[in-house]
Order: structure tokens, then sequence, then C-alpha cells
């Protein structure tokens, strides 16, 4: 368990699951396998900010919003968590121009009042850590939820892990350094039973899409009340359509929504961005609809 977290709200954690961790990691190393490698070699730091992310991090926190009406705790969670804070004016962003064509811009264009929750998780990060800053989805939770809540993450990669501490401390969040799918069930239902889970991976491997709809079976199985959102890339090759036909078929009355926008750079696959929520708060679709039509504008 990582940072300071009030002892009521902690959750023991799992031991057979820190055991297994360790042990693919030792079995890595044997093989010669660096920890981080084949599957981990994703850095969030290159996007961050980008139209995906304003896409997820709107509803995330448009969601959070909702939730945090209600005079009651609740628990939130991620499976792949990230870093947790950004830098825009970092080379990493750089590079990629992601930011300046995703958050800089529908700034610019006022896609969002001051008093949208993204806007004001954004304006509490940026009050922190300097203008140039970003909250990843871990403090885009953290800006909007209260002391009676409790917040766990999970993030697999050390120098994300690391980093995610930092950009946590002090704040109460549990933090886990391990697969976000295994932690996901281990620690649904949570408690309180009230809450979200946002599952945010980044694909790197094809078998992803063909995980998702199981393991969100699985803890929609396990946990009936909770939220559960997962985040993935529309990409121009379709390889995310049989996934969402899936989760659709499973989850009828699930909220799929889809926003396309024009590929970062060229040659750039991802044409556009898909949340899928199970148990959405009610409101949520509304403003489906808003960013519906602002990202048709762009
Ligand atoms: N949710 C973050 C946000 O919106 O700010 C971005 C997360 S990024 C898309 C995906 C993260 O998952 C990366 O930081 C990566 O290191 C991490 N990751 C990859 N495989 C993982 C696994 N099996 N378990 C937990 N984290 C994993």
């Amino acid at each position: 368990m990582e940072g300071r977290c009030p002892a009521r709200l902690a959750r023991p954690r799992d031991v057979s699951l820190e055991k297994k961790s360790i042990a693919l990691a030792r079995a890595d190393r044997q093989e010669g396998r660096k920890e981080t490698e084949p599957m981990l070699s994703y850095q969030h730091a290159y996007h961050a900010g980008n139209l995906a992310d304003v896409h997820k991090h709107a509803l995330l926190a448009s969601a959070l919003d909702y939730l945090t009406r209600k005079d009651k705790p609740l628990s939130y969670l991620e499976t792949h968590a990230g870093r947790g804070l950004y830098a825009l004016d970092g080379a990493e962003a750089a590079k990629t121009g992601e930011a300046a064509a995703g958050i800089a811009r529908v700034e610019g264009l006022g896609w969002f009042a001051a008093d949208h929750p993204y806007m004001r998780a954004l304006a509490a990060v940026r009050a922190q850590h300097g203008a140039q800053a970003y909250p990843g989805s871990p403090l885009v939770a953290q800006a909007l939820l209260r002391p009676m809540d409790t917040i766990q993450l999970c993030e697999l990669h050390p120098q994300e892990f690391s980093a995610l501490r930092s950009a946590t401390r002090r704040s109460g969040a549990v933090l886990h350094k391990a697969d976000g799918r295994e932690m996901a069930l281990a620690l649904t239902p949570p408690t309180p039973r009230r809450g979200m889970m946002l599952i945010d991976p980044s694909f790197e491997e094809k078998a992803d899409y063909t995980a998702m709809p199981k393991l969100i079976g699985h803890i929609a199985k396990k946990w009936n009340v909770g939220i559960i959102a997962l985040w993935y890339p529309m990409l121009a090759s379709g390889a995310q359509e049989a996934m969402v036909r899936t989760l659709r078929r499973h989850f009828p009355e699930a909220l799929s929504h889809e926003v396309r926008f024009p590929p970062a750079r060229e040659g750039h696959g991802m044409i556009g961005s898909g949340m899928f929520i199970v148990n959405p708060p009610w409101g949520l679709a509304g403003e489906t609809e808003r960013l519906s039509e602002l990202f048709a504008s762009l």
C-alpha cells in the first residue's frame, strides 16, 4: 500500500496476487526478458492531453461529478493508471504535437465552461503544478473525489508506477504495482460498493481486445452495481470493432459512445476514441450528446 490512507478505508492487499506478480517478474528475468518488455513499451506521456484524452477525461470527470452529488461515499478504481501527471511543455508532448491538437486546441475553442468538472480538475492540477501540467485520469479523479471516497490505482510499469506514487503522494490513494486485470478481479466488489472503475489499457497486444469483454463480464457479475468504463481506440484497421460488437451484445443497456477525429499525424492509425460504460450514471448521456456535436465540429 502506498501513500497515506485513512485506516478505515484501507483494504488488505491481496498477497496471493502480489506473490504471483513477483513470480512472473522473476520468471521474466530468468528468461532474460526485461520486466518492462515487451508489452510495457507504451508511454502515455507522448499522448497525454490528445483528443482521445479529452474525450475520456471529460466523460470521466462528468461521471464523477454526477456520482459525488449524492452525500454517500464511493469507490474509484483504475486498472491502468499511468503516471497521473504530465507536462504539456515536455519533450514527449512536443515530439507528437498531440496535446497541442487536443486539449490546447479545444480549450481555445471554448468547449468546456470553467465550471465543467473536467476544467475544474485541470484548474486544480494547474494551480498545484503549474500552467503546463495536465492531469492523467488518476488526478482527474483525485481532484473531484471527496475525503470520504476511496481511490485504488493499478499500474505495472516500474517508472510509471514510481511517477504515479509521487503524483498521488498525500492523496490517500491506494496504489498497486500489479497487473490491472488481475487486480480488477481481486478488488471487486469494493467497499463501499457504490462506485466506478476505469479500464484504460494501452492495447499494445491484440489479445487485449478479446480479453476485455470477458474481463468486464466477470467484473459485472461480481460487482453488479459498479459503473465500469472501458476506453478503447478507434483504429483505421478496425481492430476494435469485434470487441465493441461483443460488448454491445452482452451489455445492451450500456452507454456506448464514440467520437471521430483526424489522425494526429500522417500514418497515425487512431481515428477516434470510444468509451463503453456499464451502469452509466444518470445524466451522462447528455454529456455524450454534447461531445458528439463538439467533435463533429472539428
Ligand atoms: N488512464 C491513464 C490516463 O488516462 O491518464 C492512461 C493509461 S495508459 C493508456 C495505459 C497504462 O497501462 C500505461 O501506463 C501502462 O504502463 C499501463 N499498463 C500496461 N499493461 C498493464 C497491466 N497489465 N497492468 C497495469 N498497467 C498496465
